[in-house]
């Protein structure tokens, strides 16, 4: 469905007014599509747990008629969601690699830095579910200054991942003044900002928005397009002002069960990628999260499904297949190194084939 008669070009395109009229009950996403029994059942058990936002944008891409459509099954809840028995809320246990309120460190010189918890739309596989969408945890300045007094006291962090929720629902003078406090700390030397916007609200990325981004170089940008159905005109677009504002964008899309977890479907994702100069960076295991367990992909499958890439697509366009842990993220990968054989190492090609490489001792 592309925009609705009735609603003007530049109202369309203006990120505010995607955002003011957000998807929000049933009868709002019955202008989109004729929304199931379940979905309707859903939407209403699910309301005090999870919200349900959608932008206008990212409704008109769902097939009106299909509730497995895989664009309408990420963020239209279902009554699933109800019978997981085995989820948790904080499964990567966040709250307990958090030194100061907001901040998340796993890894000795980087940090991610929860700035808001507000998203263009709620993913209903989404890991900080706990936290996004929810008003409680909503972001006060001086909270933000209590992160950023932490991170100027802590020398080691040399790389920030600007996060949430979604740092690109900021406004432009709010991400300046984070990303100017941020650049007069001497020892971080990489911001990168993990965003959605790209995928589901594109008009985001206006060109105010690149210059401020240009001015606090080196700036990266890691977006999530999960399925080739996102990879539109408008979403190309967005991505091709990010890199003519010297951004480098990658992609982090997560492994779903019936949206993009066979072959077809991920190499067209990653190969689209590729065309719009996107770097497909990781692709996550669902994580054992609470109501995502119609989601979540067995990791033997997930690791077979990206062999099966390897050779049969550029190298560069194969993300690596990663589950998150508490202690760090771990590559899951068919091990293509079979052992070592006297002076020799044998690898097993991308076709099965076996290789015997001369290798030094010691
Ligand atoms: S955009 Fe990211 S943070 Fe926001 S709901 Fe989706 S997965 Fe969660």
């Amino acid at each position: 469905m592309p925009r609705p008669p009735h609603v003007a070009p530049e109202k369309w395109t203006d990120w505010v007014w995607q955002m003011q009229e957000r998807v929000r009950t049933a009868e709002d996403l019955a202008g989109f599509v004729r929304p199931h029994a379940d979905e309707v059942r859903a939407i209403e058990a699910l309301a005090e747990r999870f919200r349900f936002v959608i932008t206008p944008y990212y409704a008109s891409l769902m097939d009106p008629d299909d509730p497995e459509c895989p664009i309408r099954r990420q963020v239209v809840p279902r009554s699933a969601e109800l019978g997981d028995p085995h989820g948790v809320a904080d499964p990567l246990d966040e709250v307990a690699h958090s030194p100061v309120k907001n901040v998340i460190r796993v890894y000795r010189d980087r940090i991610a830095f929860c700035v808001n918890n507000e998203c263009a739309l709620y993913c209903r596989f989404c890991l900080r579910k706990r936290m996004v969408g929810d008003e409680d945890w909503i972001m006060k300045k001086r909270e933000l200054e209590a992160a950023l007094d932490w991170i100027r006291a802590t020398p080691e962090i040399r790389d920030v991942l600007l996060t949430g929720g979604d740092p690109l629902v900021f406004s432009d003078d709010r991400l300046e003044w984070l990303l100017a406090s941020l650049r007069e700390i001497p020892h971080v030397e990489i911001v990168r900002l993990g965003t959605r916007l790209p995928v589901t609200l594109p008009f985001r990325v206006t060109d105010a928005l690149c210059r401020v981004l240009e001015r606090f170089h080196p700036i990266w940008v890691n977006t999530h397009f999960n399925h080739p159905k996102e990879l539109t005109r408008e979403a190309a677009e967005a991505c091709d002002r990010l890199a003519r504002a010297g951004v480098p964008v990658g992609n982090q899309s997560v492994l779903l069960r019936g949206i993009n977890d066979d072959e077809a479907t991920m190499k067209a994702l990653c190969e689209g990628l590729v065309r719009m100069r996107v770097r497909p960076y990781y692709c996550y295991q669902a994580q054992l999260l609470e109501g995502t367990e119609h989601f979540r992909v067995p990791i033997e499958r997930g690791i077979e499904l990206f062999r099966r890439l390897r050779g049969r697509t550029s190298g560069f366009a194969i993300p690596l297949y990663v589950l998150d842990t508490p202690y760090g993220k771990v590559p899951l990968a068919h091990p293509h190194v079979r052992g070592r054989e006297g002076d020799f190492v044998v690898v097993e090609s991308f076709d099965g084939r076996l290789w015997r490489e001369c290798n030094p001792n010691g």
